[in-house]
């Protein structure tokens, strides 16, 4: 069995690679896995087990469909988790998201389908159905992005289907919510907060630090990801969640509490752009067809994730400066 996963490099695919070469999947401890990744500034071959004797890597663009091409034939399954997935960077920079996200998913279904794989499964996101006030979206929900990452998600994500019903391609989607686990880069919420109370610093939040996200355990999300890739049916979307709903207030009073920190870190930033209230998906597709249930306990998953930032700083320190840039939210002027 081999396997490609593309952005093997980054937070969730290191966390599936680390899982498939682990042996954590019935079936595939014999598996050969091949990453392809451009290495971005989110890509970090220390997230990777570089010199096992069953991985692969090769440093390229997914848009580069001539080499992506030569990589891909003579695997089995391909799991496309290459994006640009930063929502700030993405009301900046949008033209990259466009580029990644849409024209890369285009090269990987392409070469997939000339290839003749016998499984794709894509990787897309919650934030493609735009905003919930109350209730949880099923896979049925229409599209309704609201930032140029999510519109470039779902044009990835439309592009799939089209390759099943056009080609037949024997493609599945999921849409996780938002993940968090160790190696996370330090943009996101989760470790940008942690690294900065452990170092003493502020934190930012966003407007009233109401917006509400369902967070789900990067270890639930491979689990999610491999019971798809094994028995999901082509052309079907799963929705992959984690079940805890928290407001960003509720979260930053857990992440305060496990670093040791006190409210005055906390600085309240002008509102993200377009910023999304709510998101939550319905998980019955999966439970019912896959049974997929997530099972890292909320308070157990933050805590263990603190821990790792607090002994991993090796890995998180070098970062800082790439990340300084987004640290109070968008630059003024733009
Ligand atoms: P990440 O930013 O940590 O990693 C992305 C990886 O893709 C990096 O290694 C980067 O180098 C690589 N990459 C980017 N553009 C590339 C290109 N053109 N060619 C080859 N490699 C490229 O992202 P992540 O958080 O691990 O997310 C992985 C996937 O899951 C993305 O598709 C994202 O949209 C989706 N997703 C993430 C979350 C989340 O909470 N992190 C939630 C929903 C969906």
């Amino acid at each position: 069995m081999k396997v490609l996963v593309t952005g093997g490099a980054g937070f969730i695919g290191s966390n599936y690679v680390r899982s498939l070469l682990g042996g954590a999947y019935v079936g595939y401890e014999d598996v050969h896995v091949t990453v392809v990744d451009k290495l971005t500034y989110a890509g970090n071959t220390a997230n990777l087990p570089m010199d096992h004797p069953r991985l692969s890597f090769v440093k390229a663009d997914i848009c580069d469909a001539a080499t992506l091409y030569d990589v891909v034939r003579g695997h089995d399954a391909v799991v496309h988790l290459a994006a640009e997935s930063h929502v700030d960077r993405s009301l900046l920079s949008a033209g990259e998201f466009v580029i990644s996200n849409v024209l890369g998913t285009q090269a990987v279904l392409e070469c997939s389908l000339r290839a003749g794989v016998e499984r794709v499964v894509h990787v897309s996101t919650d934030e493609v159905y735009g905003s919930i006030g109350e209730g949880s979206w099923t896979e049925k929900q229409r599209l309704q992005p609201n930032s140029p990452y999510a519109a470039a998600k779902a044009g990835a994500d439309l592009l799939a289907w089209s390759y099943y019903q056009s080609h037949r391609l024997p493609v599945c989607v999921t849409r996780c919510s938002n993940n968090y686990g160790p190696h996370q880069f330090i943009e996101k919420i989760i470790p940008l907060f942690v690294t900065n109370l452990l170092d003493g610093r502020p934190v930012p939040l966003y407007g009233d630090g109401l917006h509400v996200r369902e967070w789900l355990h990067v270890d639930d999300h491979c689990r999610g990801l491999q019971l798809v890739l094994e028995r999901g049916r082509p052309g079907e979307i799963y929705h992959l969640g984690g079940g805890t709903e928290l407001t960003n207030l509720d979260l930053v009073r857990q992440l305060l509490t496990l670093c040791g920190a006190d409210w005055d870190r906390v600085q309240f930033v002008d509102d993200r752009k377009g910023h999304d209230r709510r998101y939550s998906l319905d998980g019955e597709k999966a439970r019912h067809e896959l049974g997929y249930e997530a099972r890292v306990p909320f308070d157990r998953g933050l805590a263990d994730v603190v821990d790792w930032y607090r002994d991993n700083r090796w890995w998180w320190a070098p970062l800082r400066e790439t990340a300084e840039f987004f640290k109070y939210g968008l630059p003024r002027g733009w």
